[in-house]
């Protein structure tokens, strides 16, 4: 690639790159024409366009900017797991240029107020679209509804209690008729307490060995079954979080061909790692929901193929190494994974032959634009140009250094993964490139 430029200019082009639109990959080359932060002309073959300044992207894949509906960003209250810049930061080396935060921060995001103020920390850090949910119930507490509609209208994308499962049916039931209204979704962590509670991994043949605590599965698919009900019975439309039993993807399947308004998502870790990874007790391997047995991660792969799963989201969850160098039993659940998801699913899914590349790059930016009904996620002409570069060859190992998010709890450090994102552009704008000369 020639990066010669000192700064990127009003008006450009890229050339000799192969067009990711439409679910498909370009056979021939082509290009693309940026104009004042808008995508002035698209195609394969030559542009029209002549004597512009060009970016020679020889071979590389051209594809919208991906959108995570689901990071956690830690601002206000902890930003020494990370801020909302430096999560903006990590989301532009991962090929992100839009975010949807979950309001589980400190305080909580559960007024207009708050929301702003995410709105504002994304505007300032300028490096990606950073797009606040709100909670569904005041301080998450699962008690009073918070006051969604101001919500909306300060700018919230969607309502969630994300961190906390909505215990209480009756509210969660309130929350989608209110949201049906406001014409946005309700996000489920969709997690039975009573059944998983105290647990720190996937009740199974592994929790009995490691002699730790297990969240059973029935915990996720009981939860699930219940709000994908309460969607049926309001109309409203649902979105199930990290979805990661077969159960789950059962569930959600037979919905959708019901016509219930449901959508879901799921995460690279539960796509890619099983249960078994626990055996070292290493807290890198603990989230909510926990990695699953070896047909789970298959029914994710599937779900995500056949579309019954919707999208990727990464559940970006950073937390501080003091924090998860703890006993396996007492760390922090999550793991970071917007540097990482690109790599993960090209290697686990396209890779391993569930599906191609142009339905990845579908699954990271069209279809969850799509569920939030945001005109994102697309190459046209007159769009917003946020776009990346992508080699899908390209082999690196993820290490601590390579990460730019404030936290380095991944779960796949030390891994090789195939696939990498060269640059990412919002609205014509260079937010990130790769710069390690044996990768360049
Ligand atoms: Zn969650």
């Amino acid at each position: 690639m020639d990066w010669s430029w000192e700064r990127i200019p009003a008006e450009y082009l890229v050339t000799g790159v192969k067009l990711a639109r439409g679910g498909k990959i370009s056979a021939r080359k082509g290009f693309l024409h940026v104009k004042k932060g808008r995508i002035e002309a698209i195609g394969v073959g030559q542009p029209a366009a002549e004597g512009l300044p060009a970016l020679a992207a020889e071979g590389m894949v051209l594809a919208p900017g991906f959108v995570d509906l689901h990071v956690h960003f830690r601002e206000p209250g902890q930003e020494e797991k990370e801020t909302v810049a430096t999560g903006s930061r990590a989301a532009a080396a991962g090929g992100y240029t839009a975010v949807v935060t979950m309001p589980n921060t400190d305080p909580a995001i559960d007024n207009a107020g708050m929301v702003r103020y995410v709105l504002d920390r994304g505007r300032e850090s300028g490096l990606c679209r950073v797009l606040p949910t709100g909670a569904i119930s005041v301080g998450r507490q699962g008690e009073t509804m918070a006051e969604m509609g101001a919500m909306v209208e300060a700018g919230a994308v969607a309502f969630t209690d994300d961190g906390s499962p909505v215990a209480s049916g009756k509210l969660m039931a309130n929350a989608l008729k209110y949201a049906r209204v406001l014409g946005v979704p309700i996000m489920s962590h969709a997690e039975d307490l009573s059944l998983t509670g105290g647990g720190c991994m996937h009740g199974g043949y592994w929790s009995t060995r490691l002699g730790l605590t297990g969240m059973p599965r029935a915990g996720e698919d009981a939860a699930v079954f219940r709000d994908i009900e309460l969607a049926r019975a309001t109309g409203a439309h649902l979105h199930v979080c990290h979805v990661s039993t077969k159960g789950a993807v059962e569930v959600i399947r037979r919905a959708k061909a019901d016509g219930v308004r449901v959508t879901a998502e799921a995460t690279p870790h539960h796509f890619s790692q099983d249960h078994s990874r626990c055996r070292g007790y290493s807290p890198l391997f603990k989230m909510s929901p926990p990695l699953r047995e070896p047909d789970d991660v298959a029914a994710i792969a599937d779900g995500l193929a056949d579309g019954t799963i919707d999208c990727i989201a990464t559940d970006h969850a950073p937390h501080t190494a003091t924090e998860k160098e703890l006993q396996f039993d007492q760390a922090p659940f999550g793991v970071i994974g917007l540097e990482t998801a690109f790599a993960v699913a090209n290697t686990y899914l396209v890779e391993a032959g569930k599906m191609d590349l142009g339905q990845l790059v579908q699954c990271l930016g069209e279809r969850p634009a799509e569920v939030l009904g945001l005109p994102l996620g697309k190459l046209e002409e007159g769009a917003e140009a946020d776009f990346v570069l992508l080699d899908p060859a390209r082999e690196w190992t993820v290490t601590e250094a390579r990460l730019r998010s404030r936290s380095r709890n991944s779960s796949f450090l030390g891994e090789t993964l195939r696939g990498r994102v060269l640059a990412t552009f919002l609205r014509g704008r260079l937010t990130w490139r790769e710069e390690d000369p044996s990768l360049g």
